[in-house]
């Protein structure tokens, strides 16, 4: 029996067979202890995302800031970041990574960083110095973790995703700062 605290109104929810639950992996074949989904809570009707492992609660997807996204930032890219977290809270770790990448993707592609696939555009946008170190770094590993979460069906973590996160959020607005955008 493993308890979860509704991350919108803090009920208390019991998860176990029966319960209103979403399970995202119902067998995961190289790990079949471990359970990600996302528990609807009776009282207020909200979602939160958990990751059980062997019956342990490992991670709770609850509503953390991650920074606030530059409102220069263009549309498309905000709106796929806040699914990224809608996403996230939900307990949907492989979604959340997608649409971490598809921001930064248009992201980079909104800033006129050219190139002929993800890996090409972050290359030119250290090569152009749009992005330093760090953050190329970061945008490397979004994009190999989701490609091998689409690509080669890995299954990412939900206590992996914050980290994401806060990095898309840097990435966008770095991208966007006034200086960066295309004349
Ligand atoms: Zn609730």
């Amino acid at each position: 029996m493993t308890y979860i605290k509704c991350t919108t109104c803090n009920s208390m929810m019991e998860i176990n067979v029966g319960s209103q639950v979403h399970y995202n992996i119902p067998s995961d074949k190289s790990n079949p202890k471990k359970l990600i989904g996302s528990a609807m809570c009776r009282s207020c009707g909200a979602g939160t995302g958990f990751e059980i492992n062997d019956n342990v609660m490992v991670s709770v997807s609850g509503k953390s800031n991650y920074g606030t996204i530059n409102p220069n930032q263009p549309e498309v890219a905000r709106t796929l970041y806040a699914e990224a977290e809608l996403c996230f809270q939900n307990g949907v770790p492989n979604a959340a990574a997608t649409m971490c990448r598809a921001s930064i993707e248009d992201a980079l592609t909104q800033a006129g960083i050219e190139g002929r696939d993800l890996y090409n555009k972050i290359a030119n946008a250290k090569t152009t110095n749009r992005l330093d170190d760090d953050e190329v770094g970061l945008a490397h590993a979004s994009r190999l973790i989701t490609r091998d979460a689409i690509h080669r069906g890995e299954l990412v973590n939900l206590s992996d995703i914050p980290s994401m996160l806060s990095a898309t959020v840097r990435i966008l607005n770095k991208l966007s700062e006034a200086a960066n955008l295309p004349d």
